[in-house]
């Protein structure tokens, strides 16, 4: 019987509603084995995760998610796995990009305000827990319109305000993909393309092949926004390429209902052990002085 683990889930330290504690005790009670903790841009969530999976027995290894603007295909996701979470090349990078998460939060602000909506950035800063250093994102835009009684959904916020080409839209800084993979592997880790639904399809393989030749280590396959044809041709892809199949629910707490820890959206998701094991393998083989390549 393969023990199930969950690969991808945020805490308060992003854009999740659960604190880490409580994130590892949620896994424990779905009978997970194991859990990555995968903040956006923070891994100030990881050590208290820790320690909770060490006391109440959940295996909790270091993650992260990055956003990458790539040439051809826009934003894209890079999870990162199995990294030292103290690199300090790595922290220096993740504060300068939350810090970056801090200004935009502010643009945003102003654009909504223009379109008078009264809501402040000291509001959001609030609902995001700047000031204990958290990573500001449009989630806690959207659950402060939520609050005002704006729109009823954060899913309502993004349609009608805060998504692309939406009138409260500001993109954020975003790492080049190659930079991405070097930050994560320069600090031990592996690298994993998140999410690959959001990208065209059209677009879809010769990205992954070309990331695939920076060194990407693994493709998430199954995720709670995944249909059938991005899990099929994102395995065949992982296949025909030597990466990892990865997954993971994508778990935000109640700024995603609808997505469960271990099980994604209508038990849609299911990773078994073996795929942090084999990630584990790849992160061994990197580390080891005789591998080959970035
Ligand atoms: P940001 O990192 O600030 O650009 O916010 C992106 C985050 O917002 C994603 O990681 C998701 O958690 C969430 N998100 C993105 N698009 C949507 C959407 N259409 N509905 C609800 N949440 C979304
Ligand atoms: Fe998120
Ligand atoms: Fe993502
Ligand atoms: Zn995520």
């Amino acid at each position: 019987m393969a023990g199930l683990v969950d690969l991808h889930a945020h805490t308060v330290v992003s854009d999740g509603t659960v604190a880490p504690a409580q994130l590892v005790r949620l896994a424990k009670a779905k009978g997970l084995v194991a859990l990555a903790v995968t903040d956006h841009d923070h891994v100030g969530g990881i050590e208290e995760a820790m320690e909770e999976g060490r006391r109440i027995g959940v295996e909790v290894v270091p993650g992260i998610e990055l956003s990458v603007e790539d040439p051809e295909c826009g934003e894209l996701h890079v999870l990162g796995y199995l990294f030292d979470p103290e690199d300090p090349a790595l922290l220096n990078k993740l504060e300068l990009l939350r810090n970056a998460r801090l200004s935009r939060g502010a643009r945003i602000v102003e654009r909504l305000r223009q379109h008078g909506l009264d809501v402040t950035l000291q509001d959001v800063a609030r609902e995001a827990r700047s000031d204990e250093g958290a990573s500001l994102g449009r989630p806690h835009v959207a659950r402060v319109l939520m609050a005002k009684g704006y729109v009823a959904s954060v899913q309502e916020a993004f349609d009608k305000w805060l998504g692309e080409g939406r009138r409260g839209y500001v993109p954020k800084d975003r790492l080049a993909p190659q930079d991405a993979l070097l930050l994560v592997h320069n600090a031990g880790g592996v690298a994993v393309l998140a999410h690959a639904v959001t990208v065209d399809a059209s677009k879809r393989a010769a990205l992954v092949r070309k990331l695939a030749a920076m060194g990407l280590d693994g493709v998430e396959v199954q995720h709670s926004k995944h249909g059938e044809a991005e899990r099929r041709e994102l395995q065949a892809l992982a296949d025909e390429l030597g990466l990892v199949a990865t997954g993971g629910s994508d778990f935000h707490g109640e700024n995603k209902p609808g997505v469960e820890l271990g099980t994604g959206r209508e038990g849609n998701v299911r990773t078994t052990r073996e795929v942090l094991d084999a990630l584990k393998t790849r992160a061994a083989k990197r580390r080891s002085p005789t591998a080959r390549g970035s």
